[in-house]
């Protein structure tokens, strides 16, 4: 299907593109174009201007003491690729690799995901997982808001009309903490069926944990931070029994719903899998037992 003519504006300025969206409820950002393309072929959106960013200077990753500052324009193949990066957001790093296909990854960007908040978009997963605030800038100027305030539902967020994002600050955690990623797809480069995300903190002792923060993808219609499964950790070592109780957890709290790919009762069996493994392999790495 061909998509609707529309017309397209290069913006030069965040100022600008955000006039433009606040001016028409047609008019769309589009950013690595990798969401946005596919729904106006299939005829699912159909916006009468495209606001292109890719031009202004929103992209690049900075360390602001206990916090990293990621523009929105940052492409998800950055993420993956870039030493420097994987040793400050290993778990980005890690989830970027898998989201869809090398060609989806050099345009795709961080903020285009954070935008369309698909419900098992790795990096919404990540951003909810390290905490912090996303940036928006709109008709009535700046505001940041937190990002579990920010995903608020099923390709929904808290921007408002007009608004572009322009970037997040994610909190750091703690030297020594271990982080892990891990999802399921049905077959390689699909959008998972479920994942987890996770960053550990060891107490002084480094046998047990002493702060944790999790988030499920594929059993709601956005991701799921896990705050039983965190208080269930702090001032215990990853075992077994643990696991058992943090998959009873996420079987409990599950919304999953049948779709046309896959039952809500496979998601959740995948949900508690991902779930699991990444608990262990972010203990484990916490304790410098594996990469
Ligand atoms: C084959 C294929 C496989 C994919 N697999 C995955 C996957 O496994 N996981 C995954 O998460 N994604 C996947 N994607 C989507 C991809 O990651 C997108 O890059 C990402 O979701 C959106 O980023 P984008 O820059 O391309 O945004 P665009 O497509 O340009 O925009 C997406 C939406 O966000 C809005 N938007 C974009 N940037 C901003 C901004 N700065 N401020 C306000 N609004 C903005 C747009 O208006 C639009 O509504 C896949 C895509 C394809 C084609």
């Amino acid at each position: 299907m061909l998509p609707r003519p529309f017309d397209f504006v290069r913006a030069g300025s965040a100022g600008e593109a955000s006039a433009i969206l606040a001016e028409s409820d047609g008019a769309k950002v589009i950013a690595g174009g990798q969401s946005l393309v596919p729904m106006m072929s299939l005829g699912l959106v159909t916006p009468t201007c495209l606001v292109d960013i890719t031009g202004l200077e929103l992209d690049g990753v900075e360390v602001l003491g206990g916090l990293v500052r990621i523009g929105a324009l940052t492409r998800h193949r950055e993420l993956e690729r870039s030493a420097e990066l994987r040793s400050v957001l290993p778990l980005a790093a890690e989830a970027a690799a898998v989201i869809g296909n090398p060609r989806v990854r050099n345009r795709g960007t961080f903020g285009g995901s954070l935008s369309h908040a698909d419900p098992t978009a790795e990096l919404c997963a990540v951003a909810l997982a390290h905490g912090g605030r996303v940036s928006l800038e709109g008709p009535e100027g700046e505001r940041s808001v937190e990002i579990e305030d920010f995903l608020i539902g099923y390709f929904e967020t808290a921007a408002r009309q007009g608004e572009l994002l322009t970037g997040a600050e994610l909190a750091l955690p703690s030297p020594g903490s271990g982080t892990a990623f891990v999802e399921i797809a049905e077959r390689d480069g699909d959008f998972a069926t479920a994942g987890a995300a996770v960053i550990l903190t060891l107490d002084e002792g480094r046998e047990r944990c002493a702060a944790a923060r999790v988030v499920v993808i594929g059993i709601d219609g956005l991701p799921v931070r896990l705050a039983e499964v965190e208080e269930l950790c702090v001032g215990e070592a990853v075992t077994d029994s643990l696991l058992d109780a943090a998959a009873a957890i996420v079987e409990r709290v599950a919304m999953a719903e049948d779709d046309a790919f896959v039952s809500a009762r496979h998601r959740v069996r995948c949900a508690r899998a991902c779930t699991g493994r990444a608990l262990r392999i972010a203990f484990e790495r916490a304790r410098g037992e594996r990469q």
